[in-house]
């Protein structure tokens, strides 16, 4: 169970998302997945280079669309684990659409967000989880807006399995996309991946002196929706661990009737002309 390929990511040294590359890798031989049994689904950005990087089925989509591409893997192939990709501006910008109607489906994907507060591919401006008053070639003067919540939003949308991490701990964020692959309905994790290059705030000693592990918040309950909220507003999103998980809601998959059958990638779809012309006529 190797998931390394040949290709040499080309992500400036430091960037944060070698080692998200390298959590998803290691979660999928943990939970035993061979790599066929594996599809990485990316957007655009730097980090939606990370399905070029993996030895499994993937696919590099398009600008905010990688969720409606796993959620039809997913549908279409019942027995496929799904990972969904991308960065901030790529899942809370153009594809924020699709990132909350996702979560409240909730579809059995992983979404794995790397988030580095800026747009690195496009060499450095404000995205939605840049913080007000951050000075980027966009917003010389600061900006304006405040940044978005991913997860309080994602609490909110319904979700499942709400999780984050920081790139420089691999082994709570290779668990946690374990956790999030093992998960029966959506899981979306937010991942604290520094962009060393045009970042120059949200550096890596930035998130070692503000991040708060939810293991050392006493009494902390992950399936305490209500607390899961109030401690994410206290220490304003700033927290790592697995923020909330409901286990009783079942996921979309299991409410669609015969989907559990057979694998629609499996079905023969072949049809006999006189078959094709009664479809044809009947939607005429
Ligand atoms: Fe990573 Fe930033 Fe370089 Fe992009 S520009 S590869 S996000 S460090």
């Amino acid at each position: 169970k190797d998931f390394r390929n040949n290709v040499k990511p080309n992500w400036c040294p430091g960037c944060g998302d070698f080692s998200v590359q390298a959590a998803i890798q290691r979660a999928a031989a943990n939970v035993g997945l061979e790599p066929e049994q594996m599809a990485v689904v990316s957007g655009i950005g730097c980090s939606g280079r990370i399905s070029g990087y993996i030895h499994s089925y993937g696919l590099h989509g398009i600008h905010g669309r990688a969720l409606p591409i796993a959620q039809g893997l997913k549908m279409a192939n019942k027995d496929l684990t799904v990972i969904a990709s991308g960065g901030d501006g790529d899942g809370f910008a153009i594809g924020m659409g699709h990132t909350i109607h996702a979560i409240r489906r909730n579809i059995d994907v992983t979404y794995i967000v790397m988030d580095n507060q800026i747009y690195g591919l496009t060499k450095g401006q404000t995205s939605p989880r840049s913080a007000a008053g951050f000075k980027t070639k966009s917003t010389p003067e600061g900006a304006i807006e405040h940044a978005l919540a991913p997860m309080e939003m994602a609490l909110s949308a319904g979700a499942t399995f709400v999780a984050q991490s920081f790139s420089s701990d691999l082994k709570e964020l290779t668990s946690l996309i374990e956790q999030g692959i093992n998960h029966k309905g959506f899981s979306i994790i937010n991942v604290f991946s520094p962009c060393v290059t045009y970042n120059k705030v949200n550096t890596y000693d930035w998130f070692k002196e503000n991040l708060t592990k939810l293991s050392d918040v006493e009494g902390y309950d992950f399936t305490n929706r209500e607390k899961a909220m109030s401690t994410l507003m206290k220490h304003d999103g700033l927290v790592t661990g697995l923020i909330y998980q409901n286990q009783e809601q079942p996921s979309y998959q299991e409410l669609v009737s015969g989907y559990s059958d057979d694998a629609l990638s499996n079905a023969n779809l072949q049809l006999e002309e006189e078959q094709f012309n009664k479809l044809l006529k009947e939607f005429m």
